[in-house]
């Protein structure tokens, strides 16, 4: 088994810190790699935050996020198109790797799920000629089906895959193990999307597991064998930073000091 290659530091588990501060602690612990949040670069300023990733030498792994296309009105669909758009615009701005694309769930009040997926297939349908043109891929994330309903109708790599087969060149998939670490058909679905690994984010599953979203564990606090998904991107050439992305009120009650050498410590379990 190889070592991990370098960290990549997701802004939502320091969630409590500005960029110019999530910065300022990368270049303190040798960090050279970060994903950002959308309201996290929107409160730096885009042009600002640009500038100052740029002059710290960071590499960006991803934007997060993008998707989120069903809605129950046509008005409420194309909003989510156009905010998609802005989207891409940033991701170019700050030189990221990929903008992370999430299925959206269910329309309110709606039980359609076929008609869900149809609207997330439009919606990526769209922005595809957008995110071509600023060379941004589209990295779609499938989340945990426990997910469904409330954010992503998109739950498995398989599913996933088959959207990369239909939209082509421009879009590849993004492998965050929390989501994806119970899938029986996971061997299979890593070798099949060779070369269309865009993004690869860890965490660990906790047992008992308290809330569907935010409970998340760090690497080495839960049951996923995180090295051996590693492994599996990487004999699909995936080759990027291992994106740190702890959604956990646990996590954002310590002080974001405490977390950073929590993350860095936990990098051995990755
Ligand atoms: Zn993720």
């Amino acid at each position: 088994m190889t070592a991990p290659g370098p960290i990549s530091l997701n802004t939502i588990t320091v969630k409590a810190w500005t960029l110019p501060q999530v910065v300022e602690a990368c270049a303190r612990h040798g960090i050279t790699a970060i994903s950002p949040w959308r309201d996290v670069l929107q409160a730096a300023g885009l042009t600002a935050a640009a500038q100052q990733i740029r002059d710290a030498g960071l590499k960006v792994t991803g934007l997060c996020r993008g998707g989120m296309f069903p809605a129950a009105e046509a008005a409420g669909r194309a909003a989510a198109i156009e905010d998609n758009r802005r989207a891409i615009a940033e991701a170019h701005a700050i030189g990221a790797d990929c903008l992370v694309v999430l299925g959206g769930g269910l329309p309110k009040g709606s039980k359609d799920l076929p008609g869900a997926r149809e609207m997330m297939r439009e919606g990526l349908h769209a922005i595809l000629p957008d995110a071509r043109a600023a060379g941004v891929t589209l990295a779609l994330e499938p989340l945990h089906p426990m997910t469904c309903a409330d954010r992503s109708v998109l739950s498995t790599l398989s599913q996933a895959l088959d959207l990369c087969d239909e939209l082509g060149a421009g879009v590849g998939v993004a492998v965050d193990v929390y989501h994806v670490w119970w899938d029986p058909d996971l061997a299979r679905q890593m070798a099949r999307a060779r070369g269309r690994i865009a993004g690869f984010h860890v965490c660990d599953w906790k047992v008992p597991t308290t809330d569907l979203v935010f409970d998340r564990g760090m690497p080495g606090e839960g049951v996923i064998d995180i090295p051996a998904i590693r492994a599996m991107a990487e004999a699909s050439g995936w080759a990027g930073g291992v994106e740190v992305e702890i959604l956990s009120n646990r996590w954002w009650a310590e002080d974001p000091e405490a977390v950073m050498a929590a993350v860095k410590a936990s990098h051995v379990a990755c």
